[in-house]
């Protein structure tokens, strides 16, 4: 019955009502747009990483989180209990964020970080080691990497190369390595670390808009109670928009 009553519509009028009632129709059936949350510095258990964690599944938004593992040496159990929790909550995807997130000025002024001028015997121990110590608390080693401070040279794209594990980096341009680059082809925290700005991701949003994919970065635990709420405004802004949120480990099959 029902059938034979819409069939009596005229299409056309039936696409008008659509379009009326859902302008967001024709932006949501093109190709979808992913965006992969990028949570940046875990190193230990705290209210603003769960608090994070539950305004991000409360709006159906999986967010994955870069572990400095040397964290994990610490062996607090109640750490170690509570990564594999979000884990295995589904909503929580674990990466290697690296081993002690170092930086240093050598004495001719140039900049050294964990995985950027420190040769490949340094960066192979430092990304092993985060594997091994991810996969000991969740049983088996996180399928993601970003540097700290996105720094990263020829000796990393090898030592990643190595990794069987391994499927996706994360980077700020396209790297040449047999991973899948997750770009972040839009920042998250337009104000600096731990500083997101609605307005200002808006407006660097409208100049971006015909792109289908990005990595988003944030620093939740540095974020204070006004940038949570930037946080909170960007992914509503983005579900409006049409946008689906991935883990890692779920756009590898689409990436
Ligand atoms: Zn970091």
């Amino acid at each position: 019955m029902i059938l034979t009553g819409l069939k009596a519509v005229p299409q056309i009028v039936l696409a008008g009502v659509l379009v009326f009632f859902f302008p967001s129709i024709s932006e949501s059936l093109e190709v979808p747009r992913i965006a992969i949350i990028k949570a940046d510095d875990v190193r230990k258990k705290t209210t603003k990483w769960d608090k994070f964690f539950e305004v991000s599944r409360v709006r159906g938004v999986p967010v994955s989180a870069g572990v400095i593992c040397n964290s994990i040496e610490r062996n607090d159990e109640h750490y170690s209990n509570w990564i594999r929790a979000s884990h295995e909550s589904g909503w929580v995807e674990f990466w290697n964020h690296g081993y002690d997130h170092k930086r240093w000025k050598g004495e001719n002024g140039l900049k050294f970080h964990e995985f950027n001028r420190t040769g490949y015997n340094h960066q192979k121990k430092h990304f092993e080691a985060c594997q091994r110590l991810l996969r000991d608390v969740l049983g088996r080693e996180p399928i993601a990497f970003g540097a700290p401070y996105n720094a990263i040279d020829n000796d990393t794209l090898r030592v990643i190369h190595e990794n069987r594990n391994l499927h996706l980096i994360f980077s700020y341009t396209k790297k040449d390595t047999s991973k899948l680059n997750a770009l972040m082809i839009l920042r998250g925290e337009q104000d600096g670390t731990g500083r997101p700005n609605f307005k200002k991701f808006v407006s660097a949003y409208e100049k971006t808009s015909n792109i289908r994919f990005t990595a988003l970065q944030f620093h939740p635990n540095a974020f204070d109670a006004n940038a949570l709420g930037e946080y909170i405004k960007i992914i509503e802004f983005l579900i409006l928009k049409g946008w689906k949120f991935m883990l890692p480990k779920d756009y590898l099959k689409v990436g």
